[in-house]
């Protein structure tokens, strides 16, 4: 049976980044806030080396705060700054553009929206960003239904797919006579779905590994679904064997948050079915 791994998986480079600062930072009551990636394997392994974590920064009265590759709103800042901790940020440079994009355009008077999703923790730094005053839309339905403004400020979640952020933009452009549109999207995110789906249209089974609360691997699993038969796995273990009956080619591809070791784990047990 032939494995193939897909062009551009796994880590992506602000997840990779963070990852190192952490482990640079380990030791002397280090934390991170909230997990540094959505991948409970890399999680343990950074606590295992020293590297703790916490949801709140009450509970932390010494040592070191490392705000991870998602990025914080500036009271979080502040906060661990009034607290007296040590502050290391591995925010990731493509989200601090968004954030700063964001904060500008509020502070020139503009309406800022961010087109991306409610809940994301990214989402919800670059918000702050804004003073709180921007409108997150997510959805074709919410940017119809967005009421004109004198001037219209966009930004984009990272991660935000191409295609959807056109979509949206398109039922915002009648919305204002003034507007800035600044696409803050990375490319790593599509282009791990794009060689997901072309490795997809190619063998009998895809495997897509990475956390199931990493948001990025879950859409990956979603998007090969599609196209063959896919399981969403966390860890080499959970691989069964009858999944590869008559199975001639499989396709591996792992979330932006996935570590090369389980990839590598998962790659191996494949070989030997
Ligand atoms: S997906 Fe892009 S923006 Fe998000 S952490 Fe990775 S490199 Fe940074």
């Amino acid at each position: 049976m032939e494995v193939i791994l897909a062009e551009y998986l796994g880590f992506c480079y602000g997840v990779k980044r963070a990852i190192k600062i952490a482990k640079k930072n380990a030791g002397g009551k280090s934390c991170t806030l909230g997990p540094i990636i959505h991948n409970p394997q890399m999680v343990e392994r950074l606590n295992a080396e020293g590297v703790g974590m916490t949801e709140d920064l009450n509970s932390v009265d010494e040592g070191t705060i490392i705000i991870r590759s998602h990025g914080v709103g500036p009271q979080t800042y502040e906060e661990i700054q009034r607290r007296g901790l040590n502050l290391v940020d591995a925010t990731c440079t493509h989200v601090k553009k968004a954030q700063l994009s964001a904060k500008e355009l509020a502070e020139s008077g503009y309406s800022v929206v961010i087109i991306g999703e409610k809940n994301h923790p990214e989402v919800k730094s670059i918000f702050e960003w804004t003073d709180k005053k921007a409108v997150i839309i997510e959805n074709e339905t919410e940017a119809e239904k967005f009421a004109p403004c004198p001037k219209l400020g966009i930004v984009s979640q990272t991660t935000m797919a191409g295609e959807h952020f056109k979509k949206i933009i398109l039922h915002l452009l009648d919305k204002s006579k003034d507007i800035r549109i600044l696409r803050t999207i990375c490319t790593a995110t599509e282009q791990r779905q794009k060689a997901a789906m072309e490795l997809a249209a190619k063998v009998d089974l895809m495997i897509v590994v990475g956390g199931r609360n990493s948001a990025n691997t879950t859409k990956l699993a979603k998007l090969c679904e599609s196209i063959c038969k896919t399981y969403h796995i966390e860890t080499a273990q959970e691989i069964s064997p009858e999944w590869f009956n008559q199975c001639k080619k499989v396709g591996i591809t792992a979330g932006a948050s996935t570590p090369d070791w389980i990839i590598r784990e998962v790659q191996i047990k494949c070989q030997m079915m």
